[in-house]
């Protein structure tokens, strides 16, 4: 099977298969507007079949010990190291993102493979002899069933990698359901998964958008979900799972502010909040979108960050010159120069402006920055998740952090962890470390009585 130029295939139980559907996608490369494939959407029976294909095979693989399960996640590594290559090429291609990021979206994949090659020892679970006279008690840790994974554009390695590895090696079984923009790298990962050696079922992927997702939040043999994608749909997401009786953990959108003290060193500051606000072209949860200088810094924030925005060169990702990458998609470009304009209009001040900036084919915008952006406008209060920098002034530290807690996000802010709170986040356990195992098992008390 090729992953360009093609249709884009599910994978059911070992199956690879071309979804008989009548909705198809064109699949762009958003650096140069061409197509590279076509995404038919699976039908609701290929979906059926898919989580039950995960329902027949979860028996045997939650009673494979978990130092054989590891062995494999040992060997999914090993074959992502080998394929590091070949797997940021893939996503640059469908995300358009430049190389050295798929790189290190990759690298920070395989971290989660590094993380699930320990389950033996992650996976333990605790005792205690005599509680009572006589009787002993023993809580360990059991999969929850067959595990849906709907995942974003924007990292289209990493965010599935997140959920695969820790919900496989807890014992579970797993059905992908990836952006329907970027589904190439998603079944890239079924191919390797098969490939390390994980039994047929274990692993599927289904295609489509909200038709898809709606099924597999239904459906009862679908135990958890999780969920990474922007705050609205995560809210919908948490709810509709929640009320089918499901575990969730929902992951949402995010509007980081990046605070500029007035003594702060410039030299080293603007560099990170450029590569920050403009990395991925400004398509990350932890994007910097708000540089907000404390005290008198302003000015010369503005200077230097419109001299090192306006340097950066702008092409598609695979080309080893370019520093920023295009959006994703022609409509999402749109829908940031509809913000922009209204921005404009409203008396912010347009200090970098990117329209027109970068190669005519392909979804390109240059780096914007605003200055002079109030709390009353869109720019400010909606994630833009695009190349586009809102610069704020406050008079001391005091205003800055009330201004900074009105947002009604908080994935990551200098004083924040990453991590989610606020409409970044719905759900009791996070996505990654021992968050990861608590959720992908459920925990068993065993009380023995001798007598
Ligand atoms: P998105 O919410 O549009 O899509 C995410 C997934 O949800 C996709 O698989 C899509 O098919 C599905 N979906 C979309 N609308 C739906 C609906 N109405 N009903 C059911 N399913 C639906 O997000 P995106 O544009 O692909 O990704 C960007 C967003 O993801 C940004 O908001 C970004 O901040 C967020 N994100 C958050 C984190 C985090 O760790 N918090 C990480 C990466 C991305």
């Amino acid at each position: 099977m090729t992953t360009t130029s093609t249709d884009v295939p599910t994978l059911i139980g070992a199956e690879w298969e071309t979804p008989v559907s009548a909705t198809v996608d064109e699949i762009p490369d958003p650096g140069t507007g061409q197509t590279i494939a076509r995404l038919p959407y699976s039908t609701m029976d290929e979906i059926d079949r898919a989580i039950a294909a995960a329902r027949a095979a979860l028996p045997e693989w939650s009673d494979t010990p978990a130092p054989q399960r590891a062995q494999v996640m040992f060997r999914l590594k090993a074959l992502m190291e080998e394929r590091l290559e070949d797997l940021a090429q893939l996503v640059t291609l469908e995300n358009g993102k430049t190389l050295a990021e798929s790189r290190g979206e990759v690298r920070r994949g395989i971290e989660v493979v590094d993380f699930a090659c320990s389950a033996p020892t992650i996976l333990m679970g605790s005792s205690l002899d005599q509680i009572a006279p006589g009787i002993d008690e023993e809580i360990g840790r059991f999969p929850v069933g067959v595990v849906a994974g709907i995942t974003p554009f924007n990292f289209p390695v990493m965010v599935p990698m997140w959920m695969i590895p820790m919900a496989l090696v807890c014992g579970n079984a797993f059905v992908l359901k990836p952006s329907q923009r970027t589904p190439l790298s998603g079944v890239r990962l079924g191919e390797l998964l098969l490939e390390a050696g994980l039994p047929p079922g274990v692993f599927n992927v289904v295609h489509g958008a909200n038709d898809a997702v709606n099924k597999l939040l239904a459906h009862p043999d679908i135990a958890a979900v999780s969920f990474v994608g922007s705050a609205g749909v995560a809210r919908y997401i948490y709810e509709t799972a929640a009320a089918h009786g499901k575990r969730v953990q929902a992951l949402g959108g995010a509007k980081n502010h990046m605070l500029i003290m007035d003594d702060a060193d410039l030299e080293q500051s603007i560099p990170a909040l450029i590569a920050s606000a403009f990395g991925s072209a400004g398509q990350r949860c932890l994007a910097g979108s708000v540089a907000l200088g404390v005290g008198s810094v302003g000015d010369e924030m503005v200077r230097r960050l419109v001299d090192q925005a306006e340097a950066l060169h702008l092409g598609p990702g695979r080309d080893p010159e370019t520093d920023m990458g295009p959006v994703i998609r022609d409509e999402r470009r749109t829908e940031l120069l509809a913000y922009i304009d209204e921005a404009a209009g409203q008396g912010a001040r347009l200090v970098t402006d990117g329209r027109g900036a970068g190669p005519a084919d392909g979804f390109f915008l240059g780096p914007t920055i605003f200055d002079n952006v109030t709390p009353d406008m869109r720019i400010w209060r909606d994630e833009l998740f695009g190349p586009v920098l809102s610069v704020m002034r406050a008079s001391d530290i005091d205003e800055a952090l009330t201004l900074l807690n009105a947002s009604t996000y908080g994935n990551m802010a200098s004083i924040f962890p990453f991590g989610g709170w606020n409409q970044s986040f719905y759900g009791d356990l996070h996505a990654t470390g021992m968050d990861s195992v608590h959720f992908y098992t459920s925990t068993k008390v065993t009380v023995s009585r001798w007598f």
